[in-house]
């Protein structure tokens, strides 16, 4: 089996950077499982489907038709382009209200396990240390305090051009929080043998030290 290393934690803690950032040095294959969770979500709402509706939200999860062009970044969702609206505040809370379903994660679990090619996987998300790749390689939980992870959407969200307040954000971050702790299956927790970093006064330069550090002792 090709090597992976799993990047988990919650939305904001620089997952995405530190994911993406280790991915090309390493010239291994990328992971963005949030990406996959917002699919299933924005494809239900297309087809008109009750978020709340598990069994009918997996069914559309299990038959994703996405295009990912590594090159642009550009993602497909049967056909349309969606690459903006992926990264919105709203598609992301559509996606951790349909992460709540066992039956979604459960229809979600081969498609990710698919990424695992040769040379290797860096896979970025919540559980892909404790339930997706529990036998991975390396695993790191990365975290960051809900005020620093609230800064961070909130300039990323001006930064593309859209208004951001930061009480509003923090409210969000940490009502998701809360729904991705208290899941009944895969809770955001560290598997028990990741390396954990707190990312709050470090940048991406400093995170990728600190797990060299660690990997070392
Ligand atoms: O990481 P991102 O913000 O794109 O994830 C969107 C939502 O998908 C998260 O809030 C979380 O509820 C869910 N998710 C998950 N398991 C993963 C990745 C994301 O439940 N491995």
């Amino acid at each position: 089996k090709a090597p992976v290393l799993t990047i988990d934690g919650p939305s904001g803690a620089g997952k995405g950077t530190l994911s993406q950032l280790m991915a090309s040095r390493l010239g291994w294959h990328f992971l963005d499982s949030g990406a996959l969770y917002r699919l299933a979500a924005l494809s239900a709402l297309s087809h008109g489907i009750d978020l709340d509706r598990a069994e009918d939200v997996a069914l559309v999860a299990a038959h994703l038709d996405i295009h990912f062009d590594p090159d642009s970044g550009q993602v497909l969702l049967e056909g349309d382009d969606v690459t903006r609206v992926l990264r919105t505040e709203e598609t992301g809370g559509a996606a951790s209200r349909v992460a709540a379903h066992t039956e979604v994660r459960q229809a979600l679990l081969e498609r990710q396990r698919a990424f695992r090619v040769a040379p290797g996987l860096v896979a970025d998300g919540r559980d892909m240390g404790t339930v997706v790749f529990p036998d991975a390689e390396l695993k790191i939980f990365l975290t960051a305090s809900a005020e620093e992870r609230a800064r961070r959407r909130v300039a990323q969200l001006r930064e593309s051009g859209g208004e951001a307040d930061f009480e509003a954000v923090l409210a969000d971050v940490q009502a998701r929080d809360e729904r991705d702790r208290n899941r009944k299956d895969s809770p955001l927790i560290p598997a028990t043998d990741a390396i954990t970093v707190d990312s709050t006064h470090l940048n991406v330069e400093a995170v990728l030290e600190a797990i060299m550090e660690q990997a070392r002792a």
